[in-house]
């Protein structure tokens, strides 16, 4: 299995996948050196991030800002984490229960700036969400607590723009176990890997790895489980290809 994979990184081969799911889900058992694959299983994931895209029939009317048609704060990010208490708290009851009955919800409203994106005088929004644990107490799945999380979530920003509820004509729903499921992000880790300070730096994924290389020569990593982690920066691509190039000579 070895000799397999060793034939089969005769190429250069790199990857973005998070290097969980590479080593992890990717490899024969036996292909690996068992120690490197002991570490790994060690690497953290879950960012505990709960995504709704929704459809709307208008605009939501916020409270503090009234008024449905296009202004500028609906072509804003709007985050609704009104103080450092109810982002605590946020924290404090999803590792309890899972999720919060208050959570931290950033709302983006993109038809505002596109027109193409909904018929006219409807919207898209996407709602990204956070403090929502990859796993809920008591053995229950997400699968079955997606659609209660969602509710909580309508019901906060309806907290803040009372016409939210009923605006809501469509709604695409992805609770961490979704993002993981349909996407590859291992417990809805949009980071790919934890971005604790164990974790970062020369220690991204694994210390000793932390250079864009595994254990095996021609393959590489160059994704948000590299240094400097993840974020829209192209970094560990851009670092990824200076190793790569600098290998080729
Ligand atoms: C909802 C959300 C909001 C975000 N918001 C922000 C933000 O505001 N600012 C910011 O800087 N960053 C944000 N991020 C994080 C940022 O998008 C990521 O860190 C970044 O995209 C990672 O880039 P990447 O190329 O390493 O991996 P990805 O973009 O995750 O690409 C990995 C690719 O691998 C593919 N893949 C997965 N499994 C397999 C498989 N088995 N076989 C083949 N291919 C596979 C996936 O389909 C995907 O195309 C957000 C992420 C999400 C999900």
């Amino acid at each position: 299995m070895v000799y397999q994979a060793k034939q089969l990184f005769q190429l250069i081969t790199i990857s973005n996948v998070n290097p969980k799911m590479l080593y992890g889900q990717m490899f024969d058992e036996g292909d690996l050196d068992p120690e490197f694959s002991r570490r790994m299983d060690g690497y953290k994931n879950g960012s505990g991030t709960f995504r709704m895209n929704v459809a709307l029939s208008e605009l939501p009317d916020f409270t503090a800002l009234p008024g449905k048609d296009s202004a500028e704060h609906h072509q804003c990010g709007i985050v609704i984490a009104p103080t450092l208490d109810y982002m605590d708290r946020a924290y404090v009851d999803a590792k309890a229960n899972g999720w919060s009955k208050h959570p931290i919800v950033e709302m983006l409203i993109p038809s505002t700036l596109d027109d193409s994106l909904a018929p006219a005088g409807q919207h898209v929004a996407s709602l990204f969400c956070q403090q929502f644990s990859p796993e809920l107490p008591d053995g229950q799945s997400w699968h079955d607590a997606r659609e209660a999380a969602a509710e909580t979530i309508i019901d906060t920003v309806t907290a803040h723009a009372p016409n939210f509820r009923n605006a809501v004509v469509g709604k695409m729903i992805l609770s961490p176990l979704d993002l993981e499921e349909k996407l590859g992000l291992i417990g809805g880790d949009i980071m790919h890997g934890v971005m604790t300070l164990d974790q970062m730096w020369a220690a991204r994924p694994l210390m000793n790895h932390g250079d864009y290389r595994g254990p095996l020569k021609g393959l590489y990593m160059c994704g948000a489980g590299s240094h400097p982690g993840g974020g829209v920066t192209g970094l560990p691509g851009r670092n990824a290809a200076r190793e790569i190039l600098a290998d080729g000579k």
